[in-house]
């Protein structure tokens, strides 16, 4: 028996969650008392296994299929290396892709599944946790089932740092061509989307405390100064002020910069749920009750018309005459 997680690139990358499944991973191996295997589907598989050999890991499988992300090619090979390892648990990034291919797995292998998953307990039923309501509720299962499927919330265990030395194995799939159902002939980025902001260090992120559009330039200009990724709250974007693929939050991007600047910002749950992985969180905000600054490391109480010029003066930048 093994508990078997599928690792996640795009673009040639890795993707963080690869990482953290490592550990979210191992800590459910060792619930069961199993090994835990990962597999790389697709993309520069011999160098994403050396990546990911890290410690926690008992064995790691390659599937050399196709470049990017494809539903049937995943759903497919999934289902083969389930057929073949039999394992308790499968254990799937809860991501645009995971969430494609994920039901579509667990419908197939009549496995029960848990999406978004943010805590794991051991005992005679494995017990997860979720959150309900925005994040207002954490609600905890215990799975009934002998094998099973889980997704997990990208940023909510650490990244498997140390190195390791599992056995990495070619696995041959046989994929059924005429099944695919779709061909990815390519991959173009929505407009806007020459930033990806889950990949920024430092992010400087607006919300609606800029009271409009005409004002957004001082927030680049920040950025400018610092180096740094603009991003925002949802209001921000649906706006139009921004590009969707600058939303932090539950129904934006999952962020883990380095540094995650909040500017007019509430910290409303829904979006800190995108953003609380920050390593260093700062808020500039007028409202000293405003939730963000329960999980802000610095606050600057105060008006961001005075602040914000200050900073961008502070760190060589220009500010705009608004
Ligand atoms: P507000 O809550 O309006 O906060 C503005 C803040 O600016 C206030 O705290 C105020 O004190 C401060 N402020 C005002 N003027 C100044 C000033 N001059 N200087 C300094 N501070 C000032 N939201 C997201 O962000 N991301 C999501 O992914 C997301 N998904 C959602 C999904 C669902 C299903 C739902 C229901 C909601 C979602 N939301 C999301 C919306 C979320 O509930 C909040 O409405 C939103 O995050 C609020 O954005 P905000 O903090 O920019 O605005």
């Amino acid at each position: 028996m093994t508990v078997l997680a599928v690792a996640e690139h795009r673009r040639g990358e890795l993707r963080d969650v690869s990482y953290e499944l490592i550990n979210a991973g191992r800590e459910l191996a060792d619930e069961h008392g199993t090994d835990l295997a990962i597999a790389i589907i697709g993309g520069d598989v011999d160098g994403f296994a050396d990546d990911l050999n890290r410690t926690g890991v008992d064995t790691i499988y390659t599937v050399d299929e196709g470049e990017e992300f494809n539903h049937g090619v995943y759903t497919q090979t999934i289902e083969q290396l389930y057929a073949e390892l039999e394992p308790t648990a499968l254990l799937l990034p809860n991501t645009v892709n995971g969430l494609d291919y994920a039901p579509a797995v667990a419908g197939a292998l009549d496995l029960p599944l848990a999406t978004d998953v943010i805590g794991l307990e051991g005992g005679d039923a494995v017990e997860i946790t979720r959150e309900q309501y925005g994040g207002k509720v954490e609600t905890t299962y215990d799975i009934d089932a002998d094998q099973y499927a889980l997704t997990i919330r990208p940023a909510e265990w650490p990244v498997a740092e140390e190195a390791g030395d599992a056995p990495i194995e070619a696995f041959d799939v046989d994929i059924d061509e005429s099944a695919l159902g779709t061909t990815v002939n390519g991959f173009e980025e929505v407009a806007g989307g020459d930033v990806d902001i889950t990949e920024a260090e430092v992010l400087v992120s607006v919300g609606r405390g800029i009271e409009e559009e005409d004002n957004i330039p001082l927030i680049e200009a920040l950025a400018d100064a610092l180096g740094a990724t603009l991003s925002s709250s949802r209001p921000i974007v649906d706006n139009g002020w921004l590009p969707q693929n600058r939303q932090v939050g539950q129904s934006g991007k999952v962020v883990t910069p380095d540094v995650y600047i909040a500017i007019g910002i509430s910290g409303a749950v829904q979006h800190v749920a995108g953003m609380k992985g920050a390593d260093t969180i700062i808020a500039i905000n007028t409202d000293p009750n405003a939730p963000i600054y329960d999980i802000a490391d610095y606050g600057i109480v105060d008006d961001l018309f005075e602040v914000v010029p200050a900073l961008i003066e502070e760190f060589g930048g220009d500010a705009p005459n608004l």
